[in-house]
């Protein structure tokens, strides 16, 4: 049975608990013990559903899903160095979020909820809305007024209601809750069944590895809802002792936008709150609520963080366009990370994976 539990006071919740945060204020995690039988598991359709036991869903009936997943794990040449990439961005919505998403909403659907509340710089959003469609719910998304116009069309046409809040980001942050004290809050970052969905990052990568670790994951980050769910992925494999080690987490930010990779090189948990603009809108966060434990992840498997630079993005963009590959301005960030690390040579004999976490039409202003 997976129970809610407090990273502050250690207070245990029921799943059914429908605050976004602990009664002190901290912030919640699932304590959930994942199965994998690997023989019905091969036997099942390629989605990221195949791993049914490793999700903190209970009836099959709650699950809200496009048989979404398992998507190719392909090999990229880099700088001569070959590294193998998720393709994620080959879900319903365009991005990795469905992963969270579907989970999420499954988890929403088991307890009845019927209307939600999001805010999002715009993929979160569009992921949230379309499954809350889905699943008959009714869904408002609260965005920052900057957020990019093809993910606010997205999110409309999902029928979701969309309030643009102007000013900054953390402006539709309190927007979105003062409307959760009514609503159900299906936040991607405070919610961690969210994480449990993003997970599956790991599950796929290591099936598709024959059942073995890569040595070094290498993603953007931003709130951390990838690099944190990756994590619980390879702990979940590493406690049921199909792998035998934990990759090393290499974190990509941009240099206009790095609070987490300040943080880390400095020693301390608390993020710089001055960033500038950058086109990496994905990871454009300047104060993640879960800073702690993305920089304990970063440390604990002996990773680093990148930071890269608005032309290095640009310049990264063309690069993949070149290969055929329509990314977002995000995802290209984390392409400039990826060549920074192989042109270190410290990655050399390492087998490395990466993901494209967002397909190019969802940013289609980004000037070329
Ligand atoms: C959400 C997102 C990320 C990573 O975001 P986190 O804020 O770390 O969860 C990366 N790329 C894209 C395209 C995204 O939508
Ligand atoms: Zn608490």
């Amino acid at each position: 049975m997976a129970k809610l539990v407090c990273t502050s006071c250690g207070k245990i919740h029921s799943t059914n608990y429908k605050g976004f945060k602990c009664s002190c204020g901290g912030l919640l995690d699932l304590q959930f013990s994942a199965k994998f039988p690997i023989n019905e598991i091969k036997n099942r359709k390629p989605t990221m559903w195949r791993y049914r036991e490793a999700i903190p869903i209970e009836n099959n009936e709650d699950v809200v899903s496009f048989d979404e997943g398992f998507t190719p794990l392909l090999p990229l040449l880099v700088n001569g160095k070959e590294v193998l990439v998720k393709q994620d961005h080959l879900f319903q919505t365009g991005s990795y979020k469905d992963r969270g998403a579907s989970v999420l909403i499954s988890h929403a659907k088991e307890m009845g909820i019927k209307e939600i509340v999001e805010d999002s710089s715009g993929n979160a959003g569009a992921a949230i809305a379309a499954y809350a469609t889905k699943a008959g719910m009714k869904c408002d998304v609260y965005l920052p007024y900057k957020t990019s116009s093809a993910k606010i069309s997205q999110i409309k046409a999902y029928f979701a209601i969309v309030h643009e809040i102007s000013g900054p980001r953390e402006n539709a942050t309190r927007a979105v809750m003062k409307a959760a004290e009514n609503t159900f809050y299906a936040s991607h970052v405070y919610n961690p069944f969210f994480l449990h969905g993003t997970k599956t990052f790991a599950y796929e990568v290591v099936e598709q590895l024959s059942w073995k670790p890569p040595d070094t994951v290498i993603l953007p980050v931003g709130n951390g809802t990838l690099l944190l769910g990756a994590y619980i992925g390879f702990v979940d494999l590493f406690k049921a002792r199909i792998i035998e080690k934990i990759p090393k987490f290499i974190a990509v930010q941009a240099f206009n936008c790095d609070p987490l990779a300040v943080a880390f090189s400095k020693g301390f948990y608390a993020a710089k709150i001055y960033t500038k603009k950058t086109i990496a809108e994905g990871i454009a966060i300047a104060k993640p609520a879960r800073a702690k434990q993305i920089i304990d992840v970063v440390k604990k498997t002996k990773g680093h963080f990148i930071t890269v630079k608005e032309s290095e993005i640009v310049q990264s963009l063309k690069w993949m366009a070149k290969k055929g590959y329509h990314v977002e301005p995000t995802t290209a960030a984390t392409f400039a990370g990826l060549k920074k690390y192989v042109n270190e040579g410290i990655g050399e004999d390492e087998l490395i994976v990466s993901t494209i976490t967002g397909h190019g039409l969802k940013d289609v202003e980004t000037p070329d």
